[in-house]
């Protein structure tokens, strides 16, 4: 899971343990996991009951951001199978869509013309004979558009049962999905629920729920599964099926036997179901089963992993002497120098890690909140509602938020820690590495991404992920240098 755990490992690294410098991350969280599973406790209870309208963001308190680019898809490289002919879509009427749905696109979500990989992958989605796709672009390029009209598109406004159905890694996501696919689909009238887990002190049990009649559920495998299993969610009438964040729902230490099982599941009652996977990130791995995972005759959009790096966002990386010079650090160079830039993300790999980050900033007068998956599920939603609402500057997060969090304010990631493998810790995460850069420069906007490291280990690891994705990235001189870490804004554009 997300969290990762690193302790007594420190024995497989290059120098004996004595001379190993210590992180706070080093220190073992106790085993939580960071997402309910499907045996957990706790209860379910619709999205809708709980008011996820109430959780929707207030467009007027948000900051402008002022650092507009084009968004960066243009390398994607396209497989089709068949003779069936698709056309890249330049405006949003060359899409055959419903006045409704126009509507919803420029009316409500403000959108003037498609991104590349709508452009591209909406025509696949959208013609007959519905094949799935696997579709990979840049993070921050308007996938979630892809498939959220996929869905409103595809569903029959007169079947009143559930047709279609995604399926995300963290609540956070799939509530975000759900407030994208109620403002994009507000003038269809076509219904939708989420399906993820909630604290069992406020929700109904699932078995004393009515059967699901929503047209469309977003919600997390886990709460999904168990609906099905309940018979609270029938999926005979479902025809679209899509996995946001695809690699990591298909991955051995991801949610692949979940994901397998809701596909086995509903391919068996729904004879043809089209399946979307999509993500910014495939490694080769996890892309050699999802091509197999899919029915022979699908679509492909693919990137390199070499072209995948946001051109908008500047990575950087600070070398420091000890754990306490990266709160410093923190403060005073990045906090106090972008405090009227926009919003900050600062991704720490433990619990621990994050609540003594917390502690610290907090005791040198910088207000934060932080954000760990063991927290109670509507304490999470309240921080994330606060932090979407641009209430709060600085969020402290465990990679709980590394994927899909769309908040186009956020232009500052910091990586306090580097993000490793839970079991090798010399070998880094290239694919969180990659999400948490991609959480700045949102649909092109500018953005810095600060890689704080200590010691001879943080430094091979920062060597690996440049060598992977083929990036330089600069490093700051001096940590105690003002002055470097202005210059360091300024050519990312901030200042
Ligand atoms: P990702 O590809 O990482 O899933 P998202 O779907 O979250 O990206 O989109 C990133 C941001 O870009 C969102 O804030 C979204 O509203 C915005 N966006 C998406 N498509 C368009 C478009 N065609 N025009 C303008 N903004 C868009
Ligand atoms: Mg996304």
């Amino acid at each position: 899971m997300a969290e990762t755990v690193e302790n007594a490992t420190v024995k497989v690294e290059s120098k004996p343990v004595a001379e190993q410098p210590k992180r706070w991350a080093d220190e073992a969280d106790e085993e939580t996991p960071e997402e309910p599973s499907a045996s957990s406790t706790s209860e379910d209870k619709g999205a809708e009951e709980l008011g996820v309208e109430n959780l929707a963001i207030d467009e007027e308190k948000k900051k402008i951001n002022k650092f507009l680019d084009e968004p960066e898809d243009s390398n994607i490289k396209a497989v089709t199978t068949g003779d069936t002919p698709y056309t890249s879509a330049s405006r949003f009427e060359d899409l055959n869509l419903s006045e409704e749905l126009l509507k919803g696109l420029y009316v409500e979500m403000k959108f003037h013309k498609p991104s590349k990989i709508q452009a591209i992958s909406l025509p696949m989605i959208l013609t007959p004979p519905y094949k799935d796709l696997i579709a990979q672009a840049h993070n921050g390029s308007g996938k979630t558009t892809c498939f959220v009209l996929g869905m409103l598109s595809r569903v029959d406004p007169n079947v009143k049962a559930p047709q279609a159905i995604c399926i995300c890694p963290t609540r956070e996501l799939a509530i975000q999905n759900l407030e994208v696919l109620r403002k994009m689909g507000k003038h269809t009238g076509i219904t939708s629920e989420g399906a993820i887990p909630m604290d069992s002190t406020n929700s109904i049990p699932i078995s004393k729920r009515a059967p699901i009649m929503a047209q469309i559920v977003i919600g997390t495998p886990g709460t999904i599964k168990k609906w099905m299993s309940a018979k609270k969610l029938g999926v005979s009438s479902v025809k679209i099926l899509v996995f946001d964040e695809a690699d990591h729902m298909l991955a051995e230490d991801g949610f692949k036997d979940d994901s397998l099982r809701i596909m086995k599941d509903i391919e068996r009652i729904s004879s043809h179901c089209q399946v979307l996977l999509f993500s910014a990130t495939f490694n080769e791995i996890v892309k050699n089963f999802v091509l197999r995972v899919v029915k022979r005759d699908h679509n492909q959009l693919f990137v390199k992993k070499e072209e995948l790096k946001l051109e908008s966002v500047k990575q950087f990386k600070v070398y420091v002497p000890e754990e306490l010079s990266k709160v410093l650090v923190v403060k005073e160079r990045i906090l106090e120098l972008g405090e009227n830039l926009g919003q900050t993300i600062i991704f720490v790999r433990t619990r621990n890690g994050a609540s003594l980050l917390h502690k610290s900033l907090v005791e040198l007068g910088y207000e934060v909140t932080t954000i760990v998956g063991s927290l109670r599920q509507e304490e999470r939603d309240k921080i994330v509602k606060e932090f979407k609402d641009g209430l709060t500057q600085v969020l402290i997060s465990t990679d709980v938020l590394a994927r899909g969090f769309d908040q186009q304010q956020v232009n500052l990631v910091i990586n306090y820690d580097l993000p490793i493998k839970h079991d090798r810790p010399s070998e880094p995460d290239y694919e969180v590495y990659l999400h948490r850069v991609g959480r700045a420069g949102r649909f092109g906007r500018k953005g810095a991404v600060f890689n704080l490291l200590f010691g001879d280990r943080d430094q091979m690891v920062m060597e690996k992920i440049e060598t992977h994705f083929s990036v330089t990235v600069e490093e700051i001189p001096d940590w105690k240098s003002e002055k470097d870490f202005k210059g360091a804004l300024r050519s990312a554009g901030l200042l």
